[in-house]
């Protein structure tokens, strides 16, 4: 019996190897003992061995259920021992030369699959289970047990493969428009139609050793199959099964015509959960094949797909079944094979085919490791391509006497927090470089951004150049200038607002202002980065709260620098955010800047106290509202987006800013903004509500971002389902920017379980960074970041959060390609480079 003892030995010293985690083998060392045992029983030469084998077998079978590394340890240990006195009883053990009778029922035959006969050289001979290939092909290539079988690659053939997928076999029209409305056109696109998820049928069992409630395979013969009638009419067919060490009972209802498909005498296998019925255990509605069938949906993790309405779970699986085998293998792969097997990845071909169709768990992590790292290697070239190109401009360098700017400091009615204090100085720091800053500024609403870009702009002006503020909304931009203006003025800065509503003879002053040089400081909307408007020597751009802008604008702005002789000057770059993104991930997303981050909010701010209230209860949220204004604080009132649309969100809050002023709040002063009213309209009732004429503010979203009134210690957010996580932590921000205790008060009814936990989230913490965690998690990056904001092309597998090892790999890989090739010309990296082309257009512009 030395060839299964051997084999034994092998799994034995890798599970060793492994750390004792029971991953040796593909199921698990419980399922090895199934097939071992049989085998060793076969090649047995003597009482001796039996008695071996069966004891073996019985420290296998309960292997998995020692818990702890320790006990596990013995266990092999003691198995090791074993093999080893064997050894010495035998010194040399010749071949069997008889084979005997196996002392447990047969072992169910291989579960082999088309892939397998068409991999690796290393594919067994018929008797062998599939755990031995699996082995075979893990041990020799440990430690990169991962790494798939070499074989010949396929011709590619992209052209086959961006045909529609009515050119496959057995796709008509019908069927085409049904798999168009879940996503793919092309068959490359049904390539990357992934299962939703599998279900694992690749534990077989004895049908004597069943337990309630597993997910197993069984393989017998039918002894017998009936069809009955239930009393409301229902067909059912019962097949007993046996596989001689027992039997058990399959039933499947509503499907009269399977009692042709399963006379008695048919191997078949069966697939499913085991179930009880009348206190015997049963499979309903199993997943089944004639044992002779190359395996689909029994006997391996089968894959679960997508569906739509007239493409069934089966059609759809012999569908992609037929599209890999004949496709996968043609679909180039763009990452040289060096690249490959470096970093252990699976070749393209074979990742997809064990993404469809995967032969082990592990294959199927492999499998899904080599795709997450496709998507996060593009993504990253795509970033450090974009940084690359941005440090090949110059910039000036700002160097200046520190006076003025001491002078601005000591006039501020507050110190800089120590976390301020350290953005400004690396800043500064970075403005004083030749190469353009490119720096992203992260901190929650509240955090005090804005006097930080202050601190730089003025840093600027006293070199001598000219300094740009550029934010996503007039209300935002009126705000920053009559801040700015009313800090910067005294210091014999000149500050001037440029939005699209500034009227036109104005505007024609401020053009030749910012032209001339005489206007040191521009605060604005997009009006800023329109073609008229042209910059003496501007040697800083601020952007707020980037997430509203996209990359485009980011690079338009980058155009409004100095010409230098032939040089172009950039600015240096400053955007600012408060969409709070973990770390890692706003490094490995905005690679092509550098990040600082306000990690400490002003001294003396409290926990905004948010609650959830039906509408029912809105009665409560307007009596709080009556004390607080009472006492001299101010209150917003939010009202939805109703539409995608300003003018009907306008007429909610004007109708509602009616009935509050007549019925509710008769005795307070109430304002009113929204997208509809014109700029001085929004401006004049921003002012009032700022310098406290007005109690109550009924608005839009307008004032989503950025809005600044300290006095003010409620908001009323009605519809809070409708808006987002982070929407909904930006309003709230509006609070909470002074001394005074702030509430946030959500307004919703009969809200999705989705919603419910966004809502529910709020009230439990006020952290944007938690909540950038569940909101990612609730929606998922792509839907997070939005792809339109963002610029960012969307991830369908891989996760930012998640896979932390993939995604470092790919950065440092893209960082590796970079420094080697750095126009990806050479010719093994043509296909990355159409790949990366392709992965950025989706997302708009790489720029
Ligand atoms: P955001 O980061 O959301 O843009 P702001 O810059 O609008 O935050 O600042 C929020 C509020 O905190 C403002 O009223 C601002 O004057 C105030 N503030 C900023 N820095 C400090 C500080 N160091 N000490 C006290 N108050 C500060
Ligand atoms: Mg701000």
């Amino acid at each position: 019996m030395d060839r299964a003892l051997q084999r034994l030995e092998r799994v034995l010293e890798l599970e060793k190897q492994q750390g004792y985690q029971n991953k040796a083998v593909v199921g698990g060392i419980r399922q090895f003992a199934v097939f071992w045992v049989t085998q060793a029983n076969e090649e047995a030469a003597d009482e001796a061995d039996h008695a071996l084998a069966e004891q073996v077998s019985e420290v296998l079978m309960e292997y998995g259920r020692l818990s702890g590394a320790e006990a596990r340890a013995r266990a092999i240990d003691s198995l090791l021992a074993s093999l080893e006195r064997r050894r010495s009883r035998r010194p040399q053990a010749p071949p069997p030369a008889r084979s005997a009778p196996p002392r447990r029922q047969p072992a169910p035959p291989p579960p082999r699959t088309a892939e397998v006969a068409a991999g690796p050289a290393t594919a067994a001979a018929p008797s062998a289970p599939p755990v031995d290939e699996e082995l075979d092909e893990e041990l020799a290539s440990a430690p990169e047990a991962a790494l798939e079988p070499e074989r010949p690659p396929a011709a590619s053939d992209p052209l086959g493969l961006t045909q529609p997928v009515t050119a496959l076999k057995g796709v008509g029209q019908k069927i085409a428009e049904r798999l168009n409305r879940i996503g793919p056109q092309t068959i490359w696109e049904l390539l990357y139609l992934f299962p939703r998820r599998y279900d694992d049928y690749t534990l077989m069992k004895p049908i004597s050793k069943l337990n309630y409630g597993e997910q197993v395979t069984v393989i017998g013969t039918i002894w017998q199959t009936r069809t009955r009638k239930t009393r409301i009419n229902q067909s059912i067919v019962e097949c007993i099964v046996n596989d001689g060490t027992g039997t058990v009972q399959a039933t499947w209802f509503n499907q009269p015509w399977l009692a042709d498909q399963l006379p008695a005498g048919l191997q078949i296998v069966l697939s499913g959960k085991v179930d009880l019925f009348l206190g015997r255990l049963v499979f309903n509605s199993p997943e089944w094949e004639p044992l002779e069938l190359e395996p689909l949906r029994t006997r391996r993790i089968v894959p679960i797909y997508p569906l739509t309405e007239g493409l069934t779970a089966s059609k759809m699986r012999e569908l992609m079944q037929r599209t890999v085998r004949e496709w996968a293998e043609r679909v180039p792969d763009p990452l040289p094979i060096e690249t490959r097997r470096r970093l252990h990845l699976y070749s393209l071909a074979y990742a997809l085919q064990q993404m469809h169709f995967p032969e082990s768990h592990e294959a199927l992590r492999q499998a899904r490791r080599r795709l997450a790292f496709d998507e996060l290697f593009l993504l990253q070239l795509g970033v450090q391509r974009q940084r690359r190109e941005w440090l090949q401009y110059t910039a000036l360098p700002l160097v200046a006497p520190p006076e003025r700017y001491e002078t601005f400091l000591a006039a501020l009615p507050f110190s800089l927090t120590a976390a301020q204090q350290r953005v400004v100085d690396e800043i500064r720091a970075d403005m004083t470089q030749s190469r353009p800053m490119n720096r992203l500024l992260q901190g929650d609403v509240g955090s005090g951004k804005t006097i930080v870009a202050a601190a730089a702009m003025v840093a600027a002006v006293d070199a001598g150049a000219q300094s740009a503020l550029m934010a996503p909304t007039e209300i935002l931009a009126e705000q920053h200038y009559r801040g700015l203006r009313q800090l910067l003025e005294p210091l014999g800065i000149h500050v001037s607002l440029l939005t699209g509503s500034t009227p036109a003879a104005e505007r024609a002053v401020i053009l030749s202002g910012l032209a001339d040089g005489s206007i040191h400081i521009a605060i604005g909307t997009h009006a800023l980065i329109q073609p008229p408007v042209t910059f003496h020597r501007l040697a800083l751009a601020v952007i707020d709260e980037q997430h509203r802008f996209g990359v485009d604008q980011r690079a338009a702005l980058r155009q409004k620098g100095p010409q230098v002789g032939e040089d172009a000057i950039s600015p240096h770059l400053l955007v600012m955010s408060a969409t709070p993104i973990p770390r890692t991930l706003a490094l490995s997303l905005y690679g092509d800047l550098d990040l600082s981050v306000l990690d400490e909010m002003p001294p003396g701010r409290q926990e905004i106290k948010t609650r959830w209230l039906r509408a029912s209860e809105r009665e409560r949220a307007y009596n709080f509202i009556r004390r607080q204004t009472a006492e001299g604080r101010q209150a917003y009132i939010i009202y939805p987006l109703v539409e995608e649309s300003d003018s009907i969100d306008a007429r909610a809050a004007v109708e509602e800013f009616e009935r509050l002023s007549r019925e509710v709040f008769p005795d307070r002063r109430l304002g009113l903004v929204h997208g509809r009213l014109r700029a001085n309209e929004k401006d004049e009732a921003m002012r009032a509500f700022a310098a406290g004429g007005s109690d109550v503010l009924v608005a839009t979203s307008v004032i989503e971002v950025g809005v600044d009134v300290p006095n003010s210690t409620i908001i009323v957010i009605e519809g809070a389902d409708r808006f987002g996580l982070a929407q909904l932590h930006q309003f709230r921000g509006r609070v909470g920017r002074g001394e005074h205790q702030s509430y946030c008060i959500l307004i919703a009814e009969d809200v999705s379980a989705e919603a419910e936990q966004r809502l529910a989230a709020l009230e439990a913490t006020n952290d944007g960074f938690v909540l950038a965690e569940r909101d990612l998690e609730l929606r998922g990056p792509g839907e997070f970041f939005g792809s339109r904001q963002s610029g960012l092309p969307e991830l369908r597998l891989a996760s930012l959060l998640h896979d932390v090892e993939v995604l470092d790999m790919a950065q440092r890989e893209a960082a590796a390609l970079f420094a080697a090739d750095p126009q990806l010309e050479w010719p093994e990296h043509a296909l990355l480079r159409d790949r990366l082309e392709a992965f950025w257009r989706q997302a708009g512009d790489v720029s």
